[in-house]
């Protein structure tokens, strides 16, 4: 029997909530698809402070390495807030996890169901079918972690600040072999997102995604759009892209925004994944909800266990190599919530759901 072997992190405030709904997705799934999920679970972010000084413990992370992928709920909350920046939960668990996998490559669909078009901020007759797009983001190069990146005073006293931004061949090469994979489990359409009218980093990965994609799969049809564009076309007309990457700080602003047009984060999962392979020889990763700890919810039954769940669909497609499981779970919720089922945060005032029955219906719905 195939064991699945992967860490959870559930971390703080909904996070235990909406992790164990998918566990026990996962569960249901493997005893009827003859798979098992052999997982431990370990303190993160808050809870991680509080149980052991530590927002990334020393055990937390060495589990993290022994295993094929992380499951990751969320941290933080207004217990934690009072900390230094450095050692708040988010910071000092998220930054050092990304950095000792090197998770590279930031995939966050943006995907919003039709029978929830009336979630989204854009107009009725632009979203009545729904929305399916992926953003894949460049996330540990680009101006946020180039040299030299300092303050300094002038010796007329005003102070000047710096930021590099700066990208490698390699670079743009990982991220959009990534896009390319994505794309082909799609519908083979990559935009790539730049601003190689002005930026001299914008104009090597307009060249080096050209030849990568040229290279890995010349039947991905691939377009380029300058940012100021992108951004104007993602509310205009979002389904006019199928996969779209983009440089770090592109991606931080153009995915956010596709996550506002989906009308709400309790729906929105992402996948960062890491340079290297896991022992099945697929991408590590870490699957974790768009969302945070919802502290004004957290411990009610109130949280919409959907992104958790679509997390876990992520990371059996990326770092399981599980597609047709993948595709059973997203077909699951989608179903719950074309049968009405609904929590708070998208019932739009009308009845809802709490969190263990929004999972209950989403187990009924998995495939016998
Ligand atoms: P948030 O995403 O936690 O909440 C924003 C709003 O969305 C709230 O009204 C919340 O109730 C709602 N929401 C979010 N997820 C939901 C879900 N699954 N179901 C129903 N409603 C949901 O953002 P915030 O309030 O800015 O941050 C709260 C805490 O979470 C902070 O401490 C922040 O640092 C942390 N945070 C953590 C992560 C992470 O772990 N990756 C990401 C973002 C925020």
């Amino acid at each position: 029997m195939n064991i699945l072997r992967f860490t959870n992190l559930p971390g703080d405030g909904i996070g235990p909530e909406v992790m164990s709904v998918a566990l026990k997705v996962l569960e249901t799934l493997g005893q009827r698809n003859g798979f098992s999920i052999e997982t431990t679970e370990h303190d993160v972010g808050g809870i991680g402070i509080d149980n052991h000084g530590s927002a990334l413990p020393d055990t937390t992370l060495s589990a993290c390495k022994d295993a094929n992928a992380i499951l990751f709920g969320s941290v933080g909350g207004p217990k934690w807030e009072s900390l230094p920046p450095k050692e708040q939960p988010e910071r000092a668990a998220l930054l050092p996890i990304r950095k000792a996998f090197e998770l590279f490559a930031n995939l966050r669909p943006g995907n919003l169901y039709p029978e929830l078009a009336d979630l989204s901020p854009l107009r009725p007759s632009t979203v009545s079918n729904g929305i399916d797009v992926l953003c894949v983001r460049e996330l540990t190069g680009g101006i946020y972690f180039g040299q030299p990146k300092s303050t300094q005073t002038l010796e007329n006293g005003e102070e000047q600040s710096i930021d590099t931004m700066v990208y490698k061949t390699s670079e743009i090469e990982r991220i959009t072999e990534i896009a390319v994979k994505a794309a082909s489990l799609r519908q083979k359409k990559i935009c790539s997102v730049d601003k190689a009218n002005v930026l001299e980093t914008s104009v090597l990965w307009r060249k080096v995604v050209s030849d990568s994609v040229q290279r890995l799969d010349p039947s991905i049809e691939l377009t380029h759009m300058y940012v100021d564009n992108a951004a104007m076309q993602l509310v205009r007309d979002p389904n006019q892209f199928d996969v779209l990457v983009t440089e770090n700080m592109f991606g931080d602003i153009l995915s956010d925004e596709l996550a506002v047009i989906c009308g709400s984060l309790g729906m929105l999962a992402s996948a960062s994944l890491g340079t290297g392979k896991n022992r099945l020889g697929f991408p590590f990763g870490l699957y974790e909800p768009a969302g945070g700890t919802a502290p004004d919810i957290a411990g009610k039954n109130l949280a919409n266990p959907c992104a958790q769940v679509l997390s876990a669909a992520l990371m059996l497609r990326y770092s399981f190599g599980m597609e047709k499981e993948a595709s059973a779970i997203e077909s699951a919720v989608k179903q719950t919530i074309r049968d009405g089922f609904r929590s708070g945060d998208i019932s739009s005032g009308s009845e809802s759901v709490g969190t263990i029955e929004m999972g209950e219906a989403i187990i009924e719905r998995l495939p016998a």
